[in-house]
């Protein structure tokens, strides 16, 4: 299961350099260790939480048949 030959960046997945020249590995730079960082402080699960909750309550839309919207 061990992937040695390249070691993809778990953020972005691209390459990361070896950890021997690589101080943020195995991330392909001090950025995308930030972000990693960053999920698990949870800032992206809140943001996947509120997007699963705006598609679950589907706002009702007007009805275009709706009899009050129908004077004539
Ligand atoms: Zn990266």
């Amino acid at each position: 299961m061990v992937m040695a030959r390249k070691s993809l960046c778990p953020v972005c997945k691209k390459k990361a350099r070896p950890r021997a020249a690589n101080a943020s590995f195995p991330f392909c730079s001090a950025h995308c260790r930030m972000i990693d960082l960053g999920k698990w402080l949870g800032e992206e699960y809140r943001v996947a939480d509120k997007q699963s909750e705006e598609t679950e309550d589907e706002l009702p839309l007007q009805a275009p048949d709706d009899p009050a919207h129908r004077q004539n």
